[in-house]
């Protein structure tokens, strides 16, 4: 695996080791990642990545990758799309200290694979000694008034350390292009402003996920203009947004660009760091999914605090 490196205070340093992130020292910061794994049942049958070997897309060898590449940053806070293998990530994450919760698509396109592994879904992992659950709450997105077949998870937990109250949020929006199914995204951003404001209850809030959606796109606004929550992205404070976190090749052609984010309350936390991506060479021609990088998208790592001051006006 090639080392990937943070920002601090927005210029790069190389961690001491390049295998391992030391966690965050000061209990009151919080490292979130997100990542969209892509799960086994579609990797396999459904994306027809057409320069990935077959040996990339194989469960055993991705599965260590996966753990891997979420181990190794150290994050308090995991936010995982596309995921059809909870009990592994249970197991092995739970092994490491985490605890997890899963909320599967109520029709998942998996289910209509042989072999499947069950729906694909959104799940939370926390860091148990560092955080207590409040509660946790589910949804499936809401468009027009109509369920989606899109879902979000949240999670409030308590800082054990310092007692401060955090709400955690993921999502998966719809995929596809179009103007159509970008005004349905918008919708589904709509519900899910909604769904976090009834239960964050003031709590400062971080909403990860795969958004499926550019930054131009109307849903990226409707996120970052409400006026309630007041979300940023993370990587747009640090660093401006990447120029991609998901990089693959279809029959069609290539598709390299960015539709993930870490959103978090802009009026109460702060941005320290955040992981770069990898470039170009290292990704490789063949793009992603890849014997390197197990998932067609990358994972994108935030260090946030709480700001003691907060700047609501
Ligand atoms: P989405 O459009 O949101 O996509 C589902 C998944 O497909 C996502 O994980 C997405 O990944 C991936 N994806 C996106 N673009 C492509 C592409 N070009 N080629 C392959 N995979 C892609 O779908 P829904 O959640 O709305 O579910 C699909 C629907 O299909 C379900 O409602 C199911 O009922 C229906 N269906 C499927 C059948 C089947 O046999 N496959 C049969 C009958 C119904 P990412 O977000 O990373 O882009
Ligand atoms: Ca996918």
């Amino acid at each position: 695996i090639i080392p990937r490196r943070f920002r601090e205070n927005f210029s790069y340093f190389q961690p001491k080791s390049t295998d391992f992130y030391p966690p965050l020292s000061d209990k009151s910061g919080v490292r979130v990642l997100q990542w969209n794994l892509l799960s086994q049942s579609l990797g396999v049958n459904n994306d027809h990545f057409v320069c990935c070997t077959e040996d990339a897309l194989d469960w055993k060898r991705r599965r260590n990758l996966l753990t891997q590449e979420i181990v190794r940053y150290s994050p308090d806070i995991i936010c995982l799309q596309e995921v059809d293998h909870f009990k592994y990530l249970q197991k092995a994450l739970g092994s490491q200290g985490y605890v997890g919760h899963f909320f599967p698509k109520p029709d998942s396109p998996c289910m209509y694979i042989a072999d499947n592994n069950g729906p694909d879904g959104c799940a939370i992992f926390f860091l148990a000694d560092k955080f207590e659950l409040i509660q946790t709450e589910t949804r499936i997105l809401e468009v027009w008034k109509v369920q989606s077949n899109q879902v979000a998870l949240l999670a409030n937990l308590r800082n054990r350390f310092t007692g401060k109250e955090l709400c955690v949020a993921t999502t998966h929006l719809k995929a596809r292009k179009g103007a159509l199914l970008a005004a349905l995204r918008n919708e589904q951003g709509k519900d899910l402003l909604d769904f976090i404001s009834r239960h964050s209850e003031g709590r400062a809030v971080i909403l990860c996920g795969d958004f499926n959606a550019e930054p131009s796109e109307p849903v990226y606004s409707t996120l970052t203009t409400d006026m309630g929550l007041r979300l940023g992205s993370a990587y747009a404070t640090a660093t401006g947004e990447p120029p991609y976190t998901t990089w693959k090749i279809r029959q069609e052609g290539e598709i390299c660009h960015t539709i993930d984010y870490i959103f978090y309350s802009k009026n109460k936390m702060r941005v320290t760091d955040v992981l770069e991506f990898p470039t170009g060479n290292e990704v490789g021609k063949d793009r992603c999914p890849s014997l390197r990088y197990p998932s067609d998208h990358f994972s994108l790592v935030s260090d946030l605090y709480p700001q003691s001051i907060t700047s609501a006006l």
